[in-house]
């Protein structure tokens, strides 16, 4: 609306009634919205004819818009290949002996499994080793490995970190333990809950997961892409079950727990049990595409270095076994928002009468609820050279639902990324506003990590989740994560003000073309973590 009223009385008007004229139209952006969040899509889970149908919508939009396709062999689509592995619910089985007495753990009420992506049946067998948090952190000085050996042995460890670790690095070596467990020898994993994971994530929140099939992309090589087939078992216990196995060490969970809190070292050691862990599970193989495109740049040498503006296009499906009447998880603020937003992005582009100096790369990814597997594919398979990749910025969930003037961009403190934005939205009328969650750490939750992993600056940008939303008819952020997230009323019943929607889209593609056309390209932050990886 502001720039309307320039055009009439402003001084410079004949270049802000070029902008009105282009800019983002809330009609535009419905349009959008209405056909990727609709029932039709049947919640564009990975893999899914839904998910399909919405990835040759937004390779339409991208052709009708100018952009280049950036995907595979000439086209907009770089198909990723998923293998999958649903677990038989009548099959796992754990039991624990200390040499006289056994102990069966029960499958759904004390203890979970997963599904096996490398063995339909799977059974390890062995001693169990105490491994404190399984973290191996030299960045942070840390390790729990140092004094134990757990070659062909089950690593037992707590489901938390040192509490004094910061949140955002904390959860990137979480994210290891795997790749450390294999490094150290073991062959299987028993997850212990603690006070702390019970807060985070209820051993009885977990269960509803269970039905849910893992998933992992193939490699080039047809490999599975994290499938650590060295570690053959593993099992999530309650905390109950916990202090049950730990009583049969005769050690005090307790005190460990205690240690936790206060932040002393813990002592990983055998524990003098063995333990048998079983399942079966059934294997599925499965494609789905992300979705490329390219507006190159004019400048002859910055056109070769690429921002890449990033949103998911696959949500969860439909709920199985769900009580209520509507079990489709359109997903319209789960990512039909962020996709629309740089559709729209994409138009302003189209239509700007000077064209950025770098190139833009449009990339919408698949399986990023399965785990940041689309963006992980493309940042590992990238249709440019990687180091050519300047920059990220990543929408995922913009809720569009109340109005603010603030913006998080999560992440943003690692890199000089943080003074560009910051001064784009001042000169928009906004705010960046410092991550109101930092416990949570969201930077490493969402796509922008998948490229942070190879070395590329990031943030994940959203309108402020800490606004206090005081218009009635508007549906504050807390209230949708509490009521909307992930359900089947995250759709278009819910109150999405297009208007603004039409401002976020104009704020987001003034970033993106600051970040085309600056003269230096973005760079981490020289004491950052961040800066450390993707450079071997
Ligand atoms: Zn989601």
């Amino acid at each position: 609306m502001k720039k309307i009223i320039s055009c009439l009385v402003g001084v410079t008007a004949s270049l802000l009634c070029a902008s009105a004229v282009n800019a983002a139209s809330p009609e535009r952006f419905k349009g959008h919205m209405m056909l990727l969040a609709d029932d039709l899509l049947a919640g564009r889970d990975t893999g899914s004819i839904g998910h399909d149908f919405a990835s040759l919508y937004i390779a339409s939009e991208l052709q009708k818009m100018g952009v280049a396709p950036a995907g595979e062999e000439g086209s907009y689509y770089q198909i990723v290949p998923f293998k999958q592995a649903t677990l038989d619910m009548s099959s796992p089985k754990m039991v624990v002996s200390d040499g006289d007495d056994s102990v069966e753990f029960e499958f759904m009420q004390n203890m979970l499994m997963s599904a096996d992506i490398n063995n339909e049946t799977s059974s390890v067998s062995g001693e169990l080793v105490f491994a404190g948090f399984g973290i191996d952190a030299p960045y942070l000085n840390y390790s729990d490995y140092e004094n134990i050996d757990l070659k062909g042995k089950i690593a037992v460890i707590l489901s938390d970190r040192p509490h004094d670790f910061p949140s955002e690095e904390g959860s990137h070596f979480r994210r290891l333990i795997a790749d450390s467990l294999v490094k150290s020898g073991a062959i299987g994993t028993i997850v212990v809950s603690t006070p702390t994971s019970e807060k985070v994530s209820p051993f009885e929140k977990r269960k509803l997961y269970v039905k849910t099939p893992s998933t992992r992309w193939l490699t080039k090589e047809g490999e599975v892409n994290n499938g650590y087939p060295e570690l053959k078992g593993g099992a999530t216990l309650s905390l109950e079950a916990g202090k049950t196995l730990f009583e049969m060490a005769g050690i005090d969970l307790e005190e460990i727990f205690e240690k936790i809190e206060n932040n002393e070292s813990l002592t990983p050691r055998p524990m003098g049990l063995t333990a048998t862990l079983e399942k079966k599970s059934v294997h599925s193989e499965t494609t789905s595409p992300n979705v490329v495109g390219v507006f190159e740049g004019s400048d002859p040498e910055l056109k070769n270095e690429f921002i890449i503006l990033s949103a998911h296009s696959d949500h969860i499906g439909v709920s199985k076994n769900s009580v209520l009447k509507d079990n489709i998880n359109n997903g319209a603020m789960d990512n039909a928002s962020g996709v629309s937003t740089l559709l729209e992005i994409a138009h302003e582009f189209h239509h700007a009468k000077e064209k950025p100096k770098r190139s833009v790369i449009f990339a919408f990814v698949t399986g990023e609820e399965k785990g940041l597997l689309g963006s992980e594919y493309y940042a590992t398979y990238p249709t440019v050279p990687i180091d050519n990749i300047v920059a990220n910025v990543n929408l995922d969930m913009p809720i569009l639902t109340y109005r603010t003037n603030e913006i998080i961009a999560f992440g943003a403190t690692h890199s000089s990324l943080e003074d560009t934005v910051s001064s784009t939205l001042l000169k928009n009328e906004m705010k960046l506003i410092e991550d109101p969650m930092p416990e949570q750490a969201i930077f490493v939750r969402s796509d922008q990590y998948s490229f942070v992993k190879q070395g590329v600056p990031a943030v994940f940008l959203v309108p402020s989740l800490a606004t206090e939303v005081k218009d009635a008819l508007a549906v504050s952020p807390q209230t949708f994560l509490a009521k909307h997230y992930h359900m089947p009323s995250d759709d278009l019943n819910l109150p999405i003000d297009y208007e603004w929607a039409a401002q976020f889209v104009e704020i987001n593609y003034a970033i993106a073309r600051d970040l085309a056309n600056a003269p230096e390209r973005p760079a981490w932050n020289s004491d950052s973590f961040f800066s450390t990886l993707g450079k071997d």
